[in-house]
């Protein structure tokens, strides 16, 4: 049964660094548009269920004030209080720093008188090796681990080209390339493709991207780069897949909102954090 009930958000579109990057005027915007977190996506399903995905250094920043509209003067209604899985694209820093911060989720969700229940972290197996290297203390120890003011989370290999359902939402993981970075997971969640740390799609793959209502694409900067997709490799991609709709995302500083979104063919635009939709094609 399709449904059209899970709101997708873009939490960070920023690449490594985060961006405008400080101590360097010349690369500096005052535009607060240009004012990026680390890349990061949120879905909410239509029954409250709370997907993340990836979870990077400004985590806590993106659950406190995912849409960036709060003004600060009241409680932020609009926060992200649970995660019922967290999709992993890959192990950088820039993608997994954030996982601390996942225990408050886990204190908001105990019920009275009940253990923290566990967020499932589902991704690659050996991404997910490199998680619980990172971070030992977060995994493995039941769900009563919270209690020691650690995460409890629970690593869940996926398997690429393999459909799963993470909280009724239809999901499929497969193989991308971060260049010489190695392999990233790219997801298909529902008719929204998310495709970050990307530097060439294989043709595999577009198997898993047809008829896409939203694709959300990492587009570094106009510049060929070793491991991410310059703008002429992001527009080639999007030239064979012809999604409904496109975002841009992981943007370096010289991506400027204001010179790039006018330049920007029809269906394709510019994300700023905080940008939202509804997808369609999510199973129940
Ligand atoms: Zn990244
Ligand atoms: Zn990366």
């Amino acid at each position: 049964m399709t449904q059209t009930g899970w709101e997708f958000t873009i939490t960070g579109c920023g690449t490594s660094h985060g961006n405008p990057p400080i101590g360097i005027p010349r690369l500096w915007s005052s535009d607060v548009r240009d004012r990026r977190r680390r890349a990061g996506g949120l879905l909410r399903g239509p029954g409250g269920a709370v997907v993340l995905i990836d979870a990077g250094p400004d985590l806590m920043d993106q659950l406190r004030d995912p849409y960036r509209d709060w003004d600060g003067t009241s409680y932020p209604e609009r926060a992200v209080l649970r995660c019922d899985a967290l999709i992993l694209t890959h192990d950088h820093a820039d993608h997994t720093h954030g996982f601390n911060d996942l225990r408050h989720l886990n204190r908001l969700m105990r019920e009275p008188g009940k253990t923290a229940p566990a967020i499932p972290i589902y991704g690659h197996a050996g991404h997910l090796d490199q998680v619980q290297a990172m971070f030992p203390y977060c995994f493995g120890r039941g769900p009563e681990f919270y209690e020691l003011s650690a995460p409890s989370l629970v690593a869940t290999p996926v398997v690429d080209d393999q459909p799963i359902t993470i909280c009724g939402l239809t999901a499929i993981p497969f193989h991308t390339s971060h260049g010489s970075a190695g392999r990233t997971t790219g997801w298909r969640l529902g008719d929204l493709g998310y495709l970050t740390d990307l530097k060439a799609l294989p043709v595999e793959a577009e198997r898993h991207l047809q008829n896409l209502d939203l694709l959300v694409l990492d587009m570094l900067r106009e510049e060929t780069h070793e491991t991410h997709l310059c703008w002429a490799e992001a527009m080639a991609i999007w030239q064979r897949l012809r999604p409904r709709r496109t975002v841009l995302t992981h943007m370096g500083h010289e991506v400027r909102w204001a010179a790039w979104q006018d330049r920007l063919p029809q269906g394709m635009e510019m994300a700023v954090d905080g940008w939202r939709t509804v997808i369609t094609g999510a199973s129940r």
